[in-house]
């Protein structure tokens, strides 16, 4: 049985940057990941906001989580290539001048985080498209949009190049122990043996600590969101523009994407299944409706593409779900070895890189001797983006690599050099979904129709098998099948 010092549970943006932090270290770590490709959970199914922390309960770990997570970016985007841009965020109250702006401001203040109230008038030179209507916001400066999946991917693959392992397609389904000691993990791989395990494990956290026999009272309920994209060359909204907030979400937004994409969501609906993702027609339509209040200028005409991310929301079983249900970061006393994770719901993007220095810090606590590694490397350098370059530059790679010069998605100008990069990176990308996640191929208004059967010819050639194993997003997305007898005639 192999065996490591550390096995975190999911390659979601708090496993990923809790593996990066573990790297640091003289520790052997192994991250496990159920799906096909990491992030493809709510880690790339978000807002993709860095919040300020205007909005969390006082007193609440998320509170302290965003405080501590937000100024980090800045670095962490540097050293790890993650695009991250700090915007700063509006919250718009429409109509009237409302009390709420006050409330908000003084929580903002509660939270140590930096606010101000401008007027109806400010805000439209601000953003033109915003209602005539508006009567002020609360503008907080140090909120900013970062590319979700990046945020997963750098973190690990600079862990990886720290040493630390990664298994895709390898499901936790049991602890092994020994009394109350946890000593390895049961996988559909088999068996790990490890001393720590760190439940990052999203959705399923609530799943992975009763295993252990920790919290059984706890329970993962998925709150929906619904959301919109729309065609960059058609509506750009740079702002990140809220409404003011419900008892429930922070309300359904208009913002800008790192892509250059205008967003639109999310709303906020309980669901009973950990896997539906589907969009609903009364889901888009509600977030339709609200988006036209902040944007009345928005025309469906734009619209290129729909998703929807499911919120690990801990303990709510009522539609009503109270917002201030906390993160759960601990090292419970009923076992030895868990570090336990759990309804890191938003604001868990921004907060992530705080959640991987407490577990840190939290295994420390319980005994756990860090030695920092003297050959530890904090750079991940991003791969060239052609479309970024200037021509110079998209000279100089071309004639390096003919391949540079080849464009495969026409919508995003993402050429075959790119996608032979990710094939071959770190950790590679083996299906048409995570080269799209990486490049962002395949999200303009073609929606990929010109560029996915070049794609597969691609990755058919460099992974040396036939297209007919080529998948969409795993086992079971195959694009092509074998002729039939019938058809072969
Ligand atoms: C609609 C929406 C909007 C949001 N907006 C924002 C925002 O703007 N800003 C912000 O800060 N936060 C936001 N969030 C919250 C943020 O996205 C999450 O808090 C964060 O992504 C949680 O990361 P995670 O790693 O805990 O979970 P996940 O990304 O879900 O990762 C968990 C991983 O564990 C894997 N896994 C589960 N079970 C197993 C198993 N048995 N074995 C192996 N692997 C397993 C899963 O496949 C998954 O990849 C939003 C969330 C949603 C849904």
């Amino acid at each position: 049985m192999k065996s490591y010092d550390v096995i975190i549970i999911g390659g979601g943006v708090v496993g990923c940057m809790t593996a990066r932090a573990l790297s640091r270290y003289q520790l052997s770590v192994l991250l496990i990941e159920k799906e096909s490709d990491i992030g493809m959970g709510a880690s790339s199914a978000n807002s993709a906001i860095i919040h300020s922390g205007h909005d969390p309960v006082p007193g609440t770990l998320k509170a302290e989580m965003n405080r501590l997570g937000n100024p980090l970016w800045d670095q962490l985007s540097q050293e790890l290539g993650i695009p991250f841009k700090r915007t700063g965020a509006y919250i718009v109250a429409l109509d009237e001048p409302c009390g709420c702006l006050d409330s908000l401001y003084d929580r903002a203040r509660e939270n140590g985080v930096p606010a101000e109230i401008i007027s109806g008038e400010e805000m439209r030179r601000r953003e033109p498209k915003i209602n005539p209507t508006t009567a002020g916001a609360l503008y907080t400066p140090t909120a900013g949009i970062v590319d979700p999946f990046a945020a997963c991917l750098a973190p690990l693959e600079n862990a990886i190049h720290n040493g630390v392992e990664v298994l895709t397609e390898t499901d936790f389904s049991d602890f092994l122990f020994e009394g109350r000691k946890i000593v390895g993990i049961r996988t559909n791989r088999g068996d790990f043996a490890c001393r720590w395990v760190v439940n990052a494990a999203g959705l399923y956290s609530d799943e992975v600590m009763h295993k252990a026999g920790v919290r059984p009272d706890f329970k993962i309920t998925p709150r929906k969101g619904e959301y919109y994209i729309l065609d960059k060359t058609e509506m750009q909204i740079e702002n990140v523009l809220f409404p003011v907030p419900t008892a429930v979400s922070k309300g359904i937004l208009v913002l800008g994407s790192t892509h250059g994409n205008t967003l639109v969501g999310p709303n906020s609906n309980l669901v009973p299944e950990k896997e539906d993702r589907a969009v609903t027609p009364e889901g888009l339509a509600e977030i339709w409706s609200h988006s036209q209040r902040l944007i009345p200028s928005i025309s469906p005409r734009s619209i290129i593409a729909v998703f929807a991310g499911l919120r690990a929301t801990g303990n709510a079983h009522a539609q009503n779900v109270d917002y201030s249900h906390d993160f759960v970061i601990e090292v419970p006393a009923e076992v030895q070895g868990l570090v336990n994770l759990g309804g890191i719901e938003s604001p868990g993007l921004t907060s992530a890189p705080a959640i991987a220095q407490r577990v840190v810090e939290l295994m420390q606590e319980a005994g756990e001797k860090f030695v920092e590694k003297k050959e530890f490397d904090p750079i991940r350098p991003a791969r060239p983006r052609f479309n970024h370059l200037s021509h110079e530059e998209q000279a100089a790679l071309v004639a390096k690599d003919p391949r540079y010069g080849r464009m495969i998605c026409r919508c995003e100008m993402i050429t075959e050099g790119e996608i032979v990069a990710e094939i071959h990176a770190p950790l590679p990308a083996h299906t048409y979904d995570a080269i799209k996640r990486r490049t962002w191929l395949g999200t303009g208004r073609c929606l990929g129709s010109f560029d996915m059967p070049r794609v597969v010819e691609i990755l058919a050639h460099e992974l040396g098998v036939s297209p007919l194993e080529i998948t969409k997003k795993g086992a079971g997305s195959e694009f092509l099948v074998r002729p039939t007898k019938d058809v072969e005639g």
